[in-house]
């Protein structure tokens, strides 16, 4: 039987798309049923290196990966909704609008769907996307890291913390260009102390934009040994 916890009362569990507080007859997993169907959740053929949808079914890439496919350090990437305005205001709300809650639900939406894939694929360990302390201190939790746990929690695959330390308060990447990110992300990564050794393994993240965050941990990873990097976000932009 499922716990009540007082807390669940006074501070009702918020929909991830709608922000309304959600009554268990009408929700599944935090999300209000009507809501959880409107989410854009990719169905059809992906993009086989960055998981992205394909406007053009008869293709095997994205024009994204046509293009720069080659030149990345990780492998693979699996993402569970296109970006577009419900993606840009959760994610801005889970980031910055003390709405931590969405990750426990978005962790365990992102295991349901991919969770029995990776494991088959041999993942052996999660990966979260660092933050700097200084952000953490800022914000008081880190996105990346509370969707991992999730995950985690639901697929039973271990997290690996501290695996990946962040040494440089990188500036934010949003409006910058694809040659820039990576410039700003140079050094951003060190491997931390650890005795797990890990041969597949699991980044986690909020968004993918143009994959310069994923290729410099995965540069970091595959330095100290990572045979394979895949990663995993809640969200990627259209093809
Ligand atoms: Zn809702
Ligand atoms: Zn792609």
């Amino acid at each position: 039987m499922k716990k009540i916890n007082i807390l669940d009362y006074l501070y009702p569990p918020r929909c991830p798309v709608c922000d309304r507080p959600v009554l268990q007859k009408e929700s599944r997993d935090g999300f209000c049923i009507t809501c959880l169907e409107k989410l854009p959740v990719i169905k059809g053929k992906r993009c086989c290196k960055c998981g992205r949808a394909l406007s053009n079914f008869e293709k095997e890439y994205c024009s994204d990966c046509l293009k720069f496919g080659r030149t990345h350090i990780y492998d693979k990437g699996l993402s569970l909704c296109t970006y577009d305005d419900t993606l840009r205001d959760m994610i801005y709300r889970l980031k910055y609008g003390n709405r931590s809650e969405y990750a426990l639900w978005l962790g365990k939406l992102l295991a349901d769907t991919f969770a029995p894939a990776l494991k088959r694929a041999g993942a052996e360990g999660v990966i979260a996307v660092p933050l700097h302390e200084k952000r953490i201190r800022k914000r008081g939790y880190n996105q990346a890291e509370l969707l991992a746990k999730s995950f985690c929690n639901h697929s039973g695959i271990p997290l690996c913390e501290h695996y990946v330390e962040r040494m440089k308060d990188t500036k934010p990447l949003k409006s910058m260009s694809r040659a820039e990110r990576q410039n700003n992300l140079k050094k951003a990564f060190k491997i931390g102390r650890n005795d797990v050794k890990l041969n597949v393994s699991i980044v986690v993240d909020d968004i993918y934009t143009t994959g310069s965050t994923v290729d410099a941990l995965a540069e970091v990873l595959k330095e100290a040994g990572v045979q394979t990097v895949y990663f995993l976000t809640v969200a990627i932009g259209d093809d």
